[in-house]
């Protein structure tokens, strides 16, 4: 047998199960999030926001008008022994205590430490916290992030995108950066779990995000505790994180995911670039506590 070209098993058609709205740090709505999917002939998209499920609505609604299925998810910020992790987590009950608990949790958090960087920054450039607001476009509903300060500075002349605001002062490695105190992943497994929902952990090979990445050994962890799916394809992976990623899910029978990590303008990812086969959605939706969205005979 002759190697195997591990980009020949990335599907070609499907969902796109990692995008972001204004409901965080995209630049899109979500109506344009599905008509850009329609367009694309995707099958289905995820909207994925950091940190809540206050887009939802909004995206059952779209879904229907438009005839394009949305799953329902949310990226979550967390931490497992040092490392950032983010989890995709699926289709769960969003009135669930524990994760709405968790979210506003992480998402106060978030403002403190976004307020005391631009804080920081103010002393050395022309922005302040308005400045911030401003591009904030779904006010007390949008979890607030770096990319939010990025394009204060952009508006205010510093930079000419959000891209170069990250290769600058917005980035990890700038003076101003302040890490984001975030749940462990065992607790966020945990209340996604009880919700009702499917868990797959988001980009855990692209080395860009972390210094150190999570062991097979720490995703091994999880996997006893319930984790359902390792995100093989994304851009941040690069072959060897590909074939990593790929035993792993073989071994321990975890499905295998991919998402573009669209953030609409705010960075060059095409929306559809990696994806999800049918399959796979088919085993997430039927997993999940809630039903498809866009497709008639709920489950709730
Ligand atoms: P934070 O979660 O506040 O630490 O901000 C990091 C987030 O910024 C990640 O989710 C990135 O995906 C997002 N982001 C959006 N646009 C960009 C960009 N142009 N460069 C780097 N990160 C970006
Ligand atoms: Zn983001
Ligand atoms: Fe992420
Ligand atoms: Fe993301």
């Amino acid at each position: 047998m002759g190697e195997v070209d591990w980009d020949l098993m990335a599907p070609r058609y499907g969902w796109d199960l990692h995008c972001h709205t204004v409901f965080s740090d995209g630049t899109c709505s979500v109506r344009a999030l599905i008509e850009e999917a329609s367009r694309r002939g995707l099958h289905g998209v995820a909207i994925t926001d950091h940190d809540t499920a206050q887009g939802w609505d909004c995206a059952s609604r779209e879904a229907v008008a438009r005839g394009m299925p949305v799953v329902r998810g949310t990226e979550i910020t967390a931490e497992d022994d040092g490392v950032s992790v983010h989890m995709l987590a699926f289709q769960y009950d969003p009135c669930s205590p524990g994760i709405t608990a968790l979210f506003a949790r992480t998402r106060r958090l978030r403002e403190q430490r976004a307020k005391r960087m631009v804080a920081a920054i103010a002393r050395d450039y022309p922005i302040g916290w308005d400045d911030v607001l401003a591009q904030v476009r779904e006010g007390g509903r949008t979890t607030i992030g770096r990319p939010h300060i990025a394009d204060a500075l952009v508006a205010a002349g510093v930079y000419a995108s959000r891209s170069a605001a990250f290769e600058g002062i917005v980035g990890a490695s700038g003076a101003y950066y302040l890490p984001t105190p975030s749940p462990d992943t065992h607790e966020v497994l945990a209340a996604v779990k009880e919700a009702g929902g499917v868990c797959v952990v988001a980009h855990a090979g692209d080395a860009r995000r972390n210094r150190r990445l999570l062991s097979d050994a720490q995703i091994e962890t999880l996997v006893d505790e319930g984790l359902d799916g390792v995100e093989v394809w994304h851009r941040g992976h690069d072959e060897v994180q590909r074939r990593r990623l790929l035993a792993l899910a073989t071994r321990h029978g975890l499905l295998v995911t991919g998402g573009s990590d669209w953030h609409g303008e705010g960075k060059p990812n095409a929306l559809g670039e990696c994806l999800t086969d049918d399959e796979t959605v088919r085993h997430i939706v039927e997993r999940g506590r809630i039903a498809l969205a866009g497709l008639s005979a709920p489950k709730v």
